[in-house]
């Protein structure tokens, strides 16, 4: 496995600013309303406005093999940060179930544990962004490849802040992928070793490329979830904060 980062890794992203200028205050708790302004807010220019200073909103991509924790992790962050939490993995399975010509493919792909092209992947992230219209998103389960990072970058016309990496020995994951029990067509012995063989291959190497840009918070995801939020929430906090 790749060196852990040192500790100092996330600090040159500095503070910065994620405010959404005015007008959030009247329109929070008006969930539909505040995404429907900010949709025909950023008509003509993409997500151009939707975020803090830079003009788009902060991502954070959070990766790991099936099983590393991503789901529970994210869970507890957006309940204490704050974050919008989307999980590519449940977009593409909604999207499989929504009656749309490519759902049989992208359930077939799913079943046998292969990366979905990044068009459709893409498409179904950037259009939960701009209706949840929010500042701080956590996308887990994505890039799963450097395709896929390459063309988020296109598409939305920025990269991610930084990426949070759950690192977790197989035989961990493979235990907590057949004891859970969500009525995946993934979760069966055969298709997680695949997918076990396409995260080392595919997605390891999104991770050595933010890696490498000093972008990683890394986590050891061998731990209780209790010992792993309370080591990283405070450098997530400090990578995006709140505004
Ligand atoms: N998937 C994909 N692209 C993505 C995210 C998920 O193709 O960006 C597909 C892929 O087949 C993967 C499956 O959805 O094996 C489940 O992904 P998820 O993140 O839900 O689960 P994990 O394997 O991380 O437990
Ligand atoms: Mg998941």
């Amino acid at each position: 496995p790749p060196p852990r980062p040192p500790l100092s890794s996330t600090r040159s992203f500095g503070r910065r600013s994620t405010g959404s200028g005015g007008g959030e205050g009247i329109l929070r708790g008006l969930g539909g309303a505040r995404a429907l302004l900010r949709a025909l807010g950023r008509a003509g220019r993409g997500m151009a406005g939707a975020g803090g200073d830079q003009g788009h909103p902060a991502v954070v991509f959070v990766l790991g093999g099936p099983g590393s924790g991503k789901g529970t992790q994210c869970a507890r962050l957006v309940e204490s940060l704050g974050f919008c939490h989307l999980s590519a993995g449940d977009l593409l399975r909604a999207h499989m179930k929504s009656g749309s010509p490519d759902g049989q493919m992208v359930a077939d792909m799913i079943k046998q544990g292969q990366i979905v092209p990044s068009e459709v992947t893409v498409n179904l992230l950037k259009g939960a962004m701009a209706a949840d219209g929010g500042a701080r998103f956590l996308i887990d389960g994505f890039p799963r490849n450097v395709e896929n990072r390459e063309a988020f970058e296109t598409v939305m016309g920025f990269d991610c802040s930084g990426v949070l990496f759950f690192d977790c020995p197989e035989a961990v994951m493979e235990r907590r992928l057949l004891a859970r029990n969500e009525g995946r067509t993934d979760d069966n012995i055969e298709t997680i070793k695949r997918r076990f063989k396409v995260f080392v291959e595919q997605s390891m190497p999104v991770v050595q490329h933010y890696q490498q840009c000093g972008k990683v918070i890394w986590a050891d995801s061998d731990r209780s979830p209790e010992e792993i939020f309370a080591d990283i929430a405070p450098q997530v906090e400090k990578l995006v904060p709140a505004a």
